[in-house]
């Protein structure tokens, strides 16, 4: 498999650095609130890299951390007078379920940042003793970006900013965990104890406080996966300065290469802008799905652009999903039948899968720089042309990697038209959106094609008027 590595800006080929496990670390969220499709496409696109390469017949180790120690799940925390972990616990529950119904495989390691704070002293006693961090005196630590000549390769910052950086001192003040890039600075691995924090401070050599949030990812791949591994991800944002930052603290203290490839998905747009409270383009899954979406219907529209490309939300692209969808289940059942498929294979069934048939274009877009866009596209075309079990097993094998899932159709569903389905879909999210006017507009559309939808509370279904 090849991907491009936003180190060395080439596309390269993915190898185990072990020659048999391909291990892997992605930052993981911060649970705070409940996570918004933008978040999801980065974990989408990370869960699809893993699908591909284990239907390969690569081995994975796939490492992602809980961030449940922070300026926001302190803030947040105290604004909803619970205890960190109670308040916490509840995010990440909720993060669960919606990762679960994405169909997005559950790492096989999750650590969290709290659960890590002895390894993150240790790392830190570590830095000062190599003259990478200094205690000022004022309760926190930090490291000295001056001592690291490599720092800001990975985000290519200019000697400017540097030389900037390098004079500069923002120890005085108190140190956000997330700052933009004109503060360049050194920058906290422990932060001492603010009013603001309440219980929620560890004791350390340097007096009371919490780690920065640089720190948990360096302290937890260096124990889960040592000081080389194959590959980090995360969200384009990440870049700079948390990644930065992990390589700084991990190339001082554990002198290993750290990540030998680097994998960033550039942000979701909603409407064409970044997402905003304020414009309420703010998206959870719950959000779509009280809008008659299913979740698998939003990985679908998460798929649908290369992950290198910024990608555009909006709901009308989503609603053209639900049709791909039932187009798609359509084709398969008709396969099935074609050439005597029987059960559909689970996932386990294919892995290391050896030929994809007609498909064999579709797997290999996502062998290629994960081109979930191309893939899919490919998957409408091998359609065409599918006559035998070997491509209806390549077409499970590309919708694997995918990791979409089909809806059972009903019987009823196989004689209901496409359009009548998607108008009927649409007609159902007006309903429940409470949009009574675009809701018996559609209504009436319906009809004159002859459908008539009847409501229960959970759902509809249709009638065909005789
Ligand atoms: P957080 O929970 O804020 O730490 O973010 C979790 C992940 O979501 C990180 O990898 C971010 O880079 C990523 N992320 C945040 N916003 C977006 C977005 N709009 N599009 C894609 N990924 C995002
Ligand atoms: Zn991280």
């Amino acid at each position: 498999m090849r991907l491009f590595d936003s180190m060395t800006r080439e596309v390269r080929e993915l190898q185990p650095v072990d020659g048999k496990t391909f291990r892997f670390y992605c930052c993981g969220p911060t649970v705070y609130g409940p996570a918004h499709i933008g978040n999801f496409r980065t974990f989408v696109m990370n869960d699809v890299l893993r699908r591909v390469l284990e239907v390969s017949g690569v081995e994975t180790y796939h490492v992602r951390n809980i961030t449940d120690v922070d300026d926001k799940t302190i803030r947040d925390s105290e604004a909803a007078g619970e205890t960190l972990a109670d308040f916490t616990g509840r995010w990440l529950a909720q993060f669960h379920t919606d990762c679960e119904k994405l169909n997005c495989l559950p790492p096989h390691l999750e650590p969290s940042a709290v659960a890590h704070i002895p390894q993150q002293i240790a790392m830190i006693e570590e830095l000062i003793a190599k003259g990478h961090a200094y205690a000022p005196g004022d309760g926190s630590v930090y490291f000295r970006i001056a001592s690291f000549s490599d720092y800001g390769k990975l985000s290519r910052l200019d000697t400017r900013d540097l030389e900037l950086g390098k004079t500069q001192s923002t120890r005085a003040g108190e140190q956000a965990d997330e700052y933009e890039k004109d503060s360049i600075s050194d920058f906290v691995l422990w932060k001492g104890q603010r009013g603001c924090d309440g219980e929620n401070f560890w004791e350390s050599p340097w007096g009371p406080g919490r780690p920065g949030w640089h720190l948990e990812c360096s302290a937890m791949i260096r124990e889960y996966l040592g000081d080389t591994f194959d590959l980090h991800g995360g969200g384009e944002d990440l870049a700079f300065p948390h990644h930065e930052n992990e390589i700084a603290q991990s190339q001082c203290a554990c002198g290993g290469e750290f990540a030998r490839h680097w994998f960033h998905g550039a942000h979701l747009l909603v409407n064409g802008k970044k997402m905003s409270k304020s414009a309420g383009t703010i998206f959870t899954i719950a959000d779509l799905e009280e809008k008659g979406f299913s979740a698998a219907e939003v990985r679908y529209e998460l798929l649908s652009a290369y992950y290198r490309k910024q990608a555009n939300f909006t709901l009308e692209s989503l609603h053209a999903k639900k049709e791909a969808l039932l187009k798609l289940s359509k084709a398969e059942a008709e396969l099935r039948e074609r050439v005597g498929g029987g059960e559909v294979p689970s996932y386990q069934d294919l892995l290391g899968l050896s030929s994809f048939g007609v498909f064999a274009e579709a797997f290999g877009k996502l062998t290629d720089d994960l081109n979930t866009a191309a893939a899919i596209g490919c998957v409408f075309t091998g359609l065409k042309g599918a006559q035998t079990h070997e491509d209806w097993l390549g077409f499970h094998g590309v919708l694997a990697a995918l990791g979409l899932v089909l809806p059972v159709l009903s019987d009823s569903s196989e004689e209901i038209p496409a359009e009548v389905q998607v108008l009927a879909e649409e007609r159902w999210a007006a309903r429940s959106a409470k949009d009574w006017a675009k809701s018996d507009e559609l209504r009436d559309t319906l009809k004159e094609m002859g459908w008539v939808a009847n409501d229960g509370r959970e759902g509809y279904e249709l009638e065909k008027l005789s």
